[in-house]
Parts: C-alpha cells; sequence; structure tokens
C-alpha cells in the first residue's frame, strides 16, 4: 500500500488515484479486523480495504478508514484430496505462488505480473490469457469473510449465489481473510516469444489460441511502442506475440534460458512484464467469436484516427464463468486492452475505444479504466441484482461502499 509521509493519503501504483483518509487501520488478527469492522458500522462511517493499489479505478479510495491488511499471519494450506488451496486473503501472489509449489500445487493461470494481493486480484477478475482458462475468480470455491456486521462468515459451494457474489465482490461484502482455490498440480511453463506481421498473425490466430496454454500478443503501432511495457524491440505494425507451453513440473525450481525462450516453474513464467514507468490502461472484454474483427477494427482506429498514440494493444483470451459481475459471465470472451500515457490528453482516444466496442456489449476489467455508468452496468450485467440482493445481506450498513462504486452499482 502507498501511503504518503503522514501517513493519511492513499496513492495507487499507477498514480491516479489518492484519497486523504480519515485512519489508516492495521489489524494483525481477525479478531481485531471484526472489531474494527463493527466500530465502523456502529458510527456510521465507511471503510475500504486496500490491497497493493495496482488497479487504476478509484475502488480503494475513501475519506472515511483505509484497512491495511499487510500484519495479519499469511497462512498456505493444501487439501490434496479435493485439489483445494486455503490462502490468506492479502497474500501477494508473488508470495502464493512459491507457496503452492513447496506443497505440488500452481494457479491453473495468471496475469502479466504478480504484485496484486490474492483477495485483491480475484475482487476485479483479474486473468491471464488461454480460451480454455476462466479468470482466477472462476477458481474460488468458497471464502472467509468479516462482513458488513464484523461478523465471520464462510461462504461456500453448498450456497452459489452467495459463491458467485463473492468471486468478483470489487471488495463489496467483506473483509475477504481467506480464499478456498481450486489449483491443480505444479507445471512448469516454457515460454516462445516472436514478432510478427498482422498477416502472419492471422494466419496462425485460429490453431494458436487453442494450442497453447497461454496465447496473447501485443500489437505496436510503433516501433517504440514495446518499451512502455519493458517489452524487446518490435517493428510498427508488428505483433510480440506470446505462447506458453505446460510441461511436467519435473524437481528443479530454476528459471532456465532467456528473452525469448525460457522454462520454469510456471508461478516464475507468468510475470513478465516490468513495472517501470506508470500508464494509465483500459481494458474492455467482448465475445470471444468477435476476436479477429474486434482487433481490427481496433488497430485501424489507432493507425487512422490516433495515430500520435504509441500504447500497444493486447489481445488475450478467457474461458466464460458464472461469477455475478465478471466481464466474461456466460460467455466466452477475449480482452483488449490500450493504455494513455500520464502527462499527455490521452482522454479522447480511450473514450474513442470506448465508443468504438459499446456496441459489442463490452464489459470493463473492473480495476482498469472505463466509462460505463450505472445505465451501461444494468445494461451489460443480467445477473446484477442477484449481486445487489447479496450484498445489502452483507453488508446491510453500507459499511464497505464509497462513492465510485455507490453511483456505478448500488
Ligand atoms: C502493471 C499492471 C499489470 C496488470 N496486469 C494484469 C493482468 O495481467 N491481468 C489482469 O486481469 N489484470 C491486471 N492488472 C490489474 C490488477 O490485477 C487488478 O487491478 C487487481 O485488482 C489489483 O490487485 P491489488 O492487490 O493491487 O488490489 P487493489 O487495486 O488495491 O484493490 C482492488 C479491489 O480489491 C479490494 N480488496 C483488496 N484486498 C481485499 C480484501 N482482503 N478484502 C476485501 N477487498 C479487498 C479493494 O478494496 C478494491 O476494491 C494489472 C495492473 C497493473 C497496474
Amino acid at each position: 500500500m502507498q501511503l504518503s509521509s503522514d501517513g493519511q493519503t492513499w496513492q495507487n501504483w499507477a498514480g491516479n488515484q489518492s484519497a486523504t483518509v480519515k485512519e489508516v487501520q492495521r489489524p494483525a488478527s481477525l479478531a481485531e479486523v471484526a472489531s474494527v469492522v463493527a466500530r465502523t458500522a456502529e458510527s456510521g462511517e465507511r471503510l475500504r480495504v486496500a490491497g497493493s493499489g495496482h488497479s487504476f479505478t478509484p475502488l480503494v479510495t475513501t475519506s472515511g478508514t483505509l484497512m491495511d491488511l499487510s500484519r495479519l499471519p499469511a497462512e498456505v494450506s493444501v487439501d490434496s484430496t479435493t485439489s483445494t488451496a486455503r490462502v490468506s486473503g492479502q497474500m501477494r501472489l508473488s508470495e502464493v505462488g512459491p507457496a503452492l509449489w513447496e506443497r505440488g500445487f500452481a494457479l491453473a493461470n495468471q496475469g502479466d505480473v504478480d504484485v496484486q494481493t490474492l483477495a485483491g486480484a480475484l475482487a476485479t477478475g483479474t486473468k491471464g490469457s488461454g480460451p480454455r482458462h476462466g479468470t482466477m475468480s472462476s477458481r474460488v470455491r468458497g471464502m472467509g469473510l468479516i462482513t458488513g456486521t464484523g461478523e465471520h462468515h464462510e461462504i461456500t459451494g453448498r450456497d452459489q449465489r452467495l459463491l458467485h457474489a463473492a468471486q468478483v465482490s470489487l471488495g463489496l461484502l467483506g473483509v475477504v481473510t481467506h480464499v478456498d482455490l481450486s489449483v491443480v498440480p505444479r507445471y512448469r511453463l516454457r515460454e516462445d516469444n516472436a514478432v510478427m506481421s498482422v498477416d502472419e498473425l492471422l494466419d496462425v490466430w485460429e490453431g494458436a489460441k487453442d494450442a497453447y496454454h497461454h496465447f496473447s500478443f501485443w500489437w505496436m503501432p510503433t516501433s517504440s511502442s514495446s518499451e512502455i511495457y519493458g517489452l524487446p524491440p518490435v517493428p510498427a505494425d508488428h505483433a510480440y506475440v506470446k505462447m506458453l507451453t505446460a510441461e511436467p513440473a519435473g524437481d528443479g525450481a530454476e528459471v532456465a534460458g532467456g528473452s525469448g525462450a525460457r522454462s520454469g516453474p510456471a508461478y516464475l513464467i507468468y510475470p513478465d512484464t516490468e513495472l517501470g514507468d506508470p500508464f494509465y490502461e483500459l481494458e474492455y472484454v467482448v465475445d470471444a467469436g468477435d476476436d479477429k474483427e474486434t482487433f481490427l477494427e481496433l488497430r485501424e482506429l489507432m493507425r487512422h484516427g490516433f495515430p500520435q498514440e504509441a500504447t500497444p494493444l493486447q489481445v488475450r483470451w478467457q474461458a466464460r464463468d458464472e461469477a455475478y459481475l465478471s466481464p466474461q459471465y456466460r460467455r466466452d470472451a477475449v480482452s483488449l486492452s490500450v493504455s494513455g500515457m500520464p502527462g499527455t490528453d490521452y482522454v479522447p482516444f480511450l473514450r474513442a475505444v470506448d465508443r468504438r466496442l459499446r456496441d459489442r456489449s463490452a464489459r470493463p476489467h473492473w480495476g482498469k479504466l472505463h466509462f460505463l455508468d450505472r445505465d451501461r452496468v444494468e445494461e451489460l450485467y443480467p445477473a446484477l441484482d442477484d449481486f445487489r440482493a447479496v450484498r445489502r445481506s452483507l453488508d446491510p450498513r453500507n459499511v464497505f461502499l464509497n462513492k465510485h462504486l455507490s453511483d456505478l452499482l448500488v
């Protein structure tokens, strides 16, 4: 969590969201978490939990209490008969990976960085790529919560309504203390990268996206675009393609090879973009059946409408899931992301992307910039009322609301 020296001003990693808070609470036990929440509820105040601050949207902002869970004990255990791991919500993905590996297990899929907390990543539906893989949230089988009344609540698969609300919750249902995740036997990944022209990419597209454990690419509008995400040089109008193949775990936990072709424990291979200078990212999710068309449409928009925008256009795939607020809710999906650069007038570009994708019923990544209002949210999320009902039952005094979420969802 990033706090100013006076300890009262929170800021996210990208620096585009900040909040001056009334107080910061750092509970060291679940009992303390519960008593802070109960006190907040009684006083009619608000509370938000901070993850590692890697969302670009005002999810964590509050003028009330900010809760930092980093003093809670970090615990991981695996029930190998059901391949279910119980993991403390505040642990970073970079800690979860090695802890599961030591126990013979791994996350089924991950995104491009591992700095997020587990609960923070799940709250926004964080995902990697591969049409066979759902989001990380789709692997949630249960969850421990301190709800808005300060009570401990255990969500399990026995109540699918609660589970589907909790899988992507935007931190609205309570403080996530632990998560039960469906995990897989540990595996290594071999990473192969290639630079392709758009014609080459379109030729391999259909076969490749199904052939690999993970297939994704960044299309570069200019020859300096790849620098923005710390990727190797790529000529303009070419794509940097990432192909990951799953291999048996073996004994070693080392990474072999270097940039272009490396192999190692999956949790060390997924994260591959360097956290260099901040950027402001937007990511929308559309029907997987529209993947090529949508990519080509955005490429045209960037080349002809916004030639000054250098941001890479990233394309990834995910399988459908049942989480009420998931962008992949009941829809096999492709996600497309672009960024605006700090200090530039990037908003017209991001708005144009939003307008272009609107007709495709694009749902946003909740942690990345978007232009949705309440009407669009109502239109795009058929199970929104189910989510709302669960939220009201677990947080009757609206302890976990902030203005952004209240305007958008409640
Ligand atoms: C450089 C970069 C790369 C990224 N790469 C990817 C990617 O590959 N794939 C992808 O899908 N996304 C990606 N993201 C987005 C990122 O995964 C999400 O925004 C994620 O939610 C951030 O997690 P966090 O721990 O920083 O949570 P925060 O941003 O701090 O918080 C997110 C939400 O979680 C809530 N929360 C956090 N902890 C708890 C808790 N214990 N209990 C209750 N609520 C809680 C917060 O209140 C908030 O609502 C990336 C972001 C950046 C900046």
